[in-house]
C-alpha cells in the first residue's frame, strides 16, 4: 500500500509512481536518522528505504566529496580514461576483500546491473577457460536479485516474474531451497543436518541439470527483500563452496542488500566460516543513498583467467565506474571504516533485536524474528501454532507499514512466496550511525 500524502496537489503526476493510483509522500529533506516530509512531519527511517542510507542522511562530508568530484571532472568514459575515485573506491574496497581472495573491483550504477555484470564474467570465466558447454545458473527460491531481464532469471520474486514468463532465461535457471528455518528446518534436525541437507539439495539439482553444463550458483548470503533478513544455518555455505568446488561452478554471493556492514560484519560471508566466494556483488550501502552506485568483485582466480584469455572484460555500460558515484562511494566507505560502523553495527543489532523480541516477540501475529547486525526482519503470520500467513488480499505488511508510518517509523515491508506459502513481513534496517538511544 502507497503511504499517499495529504498535501499533495490534485493534478495528474507526470511522473510515473510505482502506483498509477496513489502517490507516494513527498519527503524534503534529511538529517540523520530522520526524514522530513512536506507536511512537517518527522520520520524516523527504521529500513533506509530499502537498506541503502547506511551513514543515514544529510552528510556534510559526502556531498562536499561529491561537489569536489564536479568540480574536477564529472564524466569520463571508461573505454578511454579513469579517475582517482573510481580507482580509490576500488583500492578501498579490495583492500577489505583481497583476505578472501577478491582482488578486483567493477562500478555499475545499480545492484540489477551488477547482478547481471556478475552473470557475464562468470560464463565469460568458463568459456575462456574452455568450458563454453555451461550455460545454466541455479539460484534459490525466495530470492531476489535485481530487476533486468538477467538478475530477474535468477530471482524468485513471482509476483515479478510471473508477467514475463517465455521473455526471461528461464529454460537455463533453476531454483533450491533457501535457508529458511522458520517454515523449512525439520523438527527433528539440528542446524548441522538442515544445513546438510539443504547442501545435498544442491548437489542433487547439479547431477539432475549435469554439473558440466552450469555456470554458477548465486545466493544471497543473507536473505533480503522477498526473505526478510534469512541467515544461513551453520556450515551451509562451507558446504556450498565444496559442492560447487567439486564441480568446477563458480559462486556468486549477492551482497546488495546485506553487505557494506549491514549484518556486523563487512561482507555477509565472513561470518561463514572459511568461505570464499568467487564473485561478490555489492550495491545499496556501498553508496550509501548519495549516489546511484553498486559494484562486483571478483575473485582472483576469475581475473587470471581473463587475463590468459582475451584480456577484457566484454562488457561496458555508459555510466560505468561515474567519477562523482566513486567520489561518494569512496566517502561513504571512508565514513564506515573512520567511525567504526561495522563493529557499532554489530552492537546495536544485538540491543535492537533484544528490544524487539522482547516487546514483540510474544504479540499475536509475530511468527518470527530475525536477522543479523543492523538486518532484522520480522514475519507476521495469523496463526502462531500453525504459521498459517495470511490470505494476500489482506496486505498485512503494507498494513503495518502504513501503521508505522503513522507513528513515525519507516519500515520496509514485502512478502515472498516459497512452496505456495504467502509470508508477510517488514524489515528494519536503519542506518548504521544510529545511537542506542535513538
Ligand atoms: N540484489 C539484492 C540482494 C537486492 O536486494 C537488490 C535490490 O533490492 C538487488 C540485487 C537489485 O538492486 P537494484 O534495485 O539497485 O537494481
Amino acid at each position: 500500500m502507497t503511504i499517499t500524502n495529504a498535501q499533495t496537489e490534485e493534478r495528474e503526476p507526470s511522473l510515473l509512481h510505482r502506483s498509477l493510483i496513489e502517490r507516494p509522500q513527498k519527503v524534503i529533506s534529511g538529517s540523520g536518522i530522520y526524514l522530513t516530509l512536506a507536511d512537517g512531519s518527522r520520520i524516523l527511517d527504521g529500513c533506509c528505504g530499502a537498506a541503502v542510507s547506511v551513514i543515514g542522511h544529510g552528510n556534510k562530508q559526502v556531498q562536499d566529496a561529491i561537489m569536489q568530484q564536479y568540480s574536477s571532472i564529472e564524466y569520463v568514459h571508461t573505454m578511454a580514461y579513469t579517475t582517482s575515485s573510481a580507482e580509490e573506491l576500488a583500492d578501498a574496497l579490495t583492500e577489505l576483500s583481497k583476505p578472501f581472495g577478491l582482488t578486483k573491483a567493477y562500478f555499475v550504477c545499480s545492484g540489477s546491473e551488477a547482478v547481471d555484470a556478475a552473470m557475464k564474467l562468470a560464463r565469460q570465466y568458463h568459456v575462456e577457460n574452455g568450458q563454453p558447454q555451461r550455460k545454466r545458473f541455479v539460484a534459490r527460491r525466495q530470492a531476489y536479485h535485481g530487476n533486468t531481464i538477467g538478475a530477474m532469471s535468477v530471482s524468485s520474486n513471482l509476483p515479478r516474474r510471473i508477467p514475463y514468463d517465455g521473455v526471461l532465461t528461464l529454460d537455463n535457471v533453476s531454483f533450491v531451497s533457501p535457508t529458511y528455518a522458520y517454515r523449512g528446518q525439520r523438527d527433528a534436525e539440528t542446524e548441522e543436518q538442515y544445513a546438510a541437507r539443504l547442501v545435498q539439495e544442491l548437489d542433487d539439482e547439479f547431477q539432475q541439470v549435469g554439473p558440466e553444463t552450469v555456470i554458477a550458483f548465486v545466493a544471497e548470503t543473507v536473505g533480503g527483500a522477498t526473505a526478510a533478513c534469512i541467515t544461513p544455518p551453520k556450515g551451509y555455505f562451507e558446504g556450498v563452496r565444496k559442492v560447487c568446488d567439486r564441480y568446477g561452478i563458480l559462486l556468486i554471493l549477492d551482497e546488495i542488500m546485506c553487505g557494506s556492514g549491514r549484518t556486523g560484519s563487512y561482507f555477509a560471508f565472513e561470518r561463514e566460516g572459511d568461505v570464499r566466494p568467487d564473485l561478490v556483488t555489492l550495491g545499496k550501502g556501498l553508496g550509501g543513498g548519495y549516489a546511484p552506485i553498486a559494484g562486483v568483485l571478483i575473485s582472483e582466480k576469475v581475473v587470471h583467467v581473463l587475463k590468459k584469455g582475451s584480456a577484457s572484460f566484454v562488457h561496458g555500460h555508459t555510466y560505468q565506474a561515474h567519477p562523482a558515484c566513486c567520489a561518494a562511494g569512496l566517502a561513504v566507505q571512508q565514513i564506515i571504516k573512520r567511525d567504526d560502523l561495522v563493529a557499532k553495527c554489530l552492537s546495536r543489532g544485538v540491543l535492537l533485536e533484544s528490544r524487539l523480541r522482547s516487546v514483540f516477540g510474544d504479540a499475536k501475529y509475530v511468527g518470527e524474528i530475525r536477522g543479523r547486525g543492523l538486518f532484522l526482519g520480522i514475519e507476521f503470520v495469523q496463526d502462531r501454532a500453525s504459521k498459517q500467513p495470511f490470505k494476500p488480499a489482506i496486505k498485512f505488511a503494507s498494513r503495518m507499514q502504513e501503521a508505522a508510518h503513522s507513528r513515525g517509523l519507516a519500515v520496509y515491508p514485502g512478502s515472498g512466496t516459497v512452496d505456495g506459502v504467502n509470508g508477510d513481513h517488514v524489515i528494519l534496517a536503519p542506518p548504521l550511525t544510529i545511537t542506542e538511544e535513538e
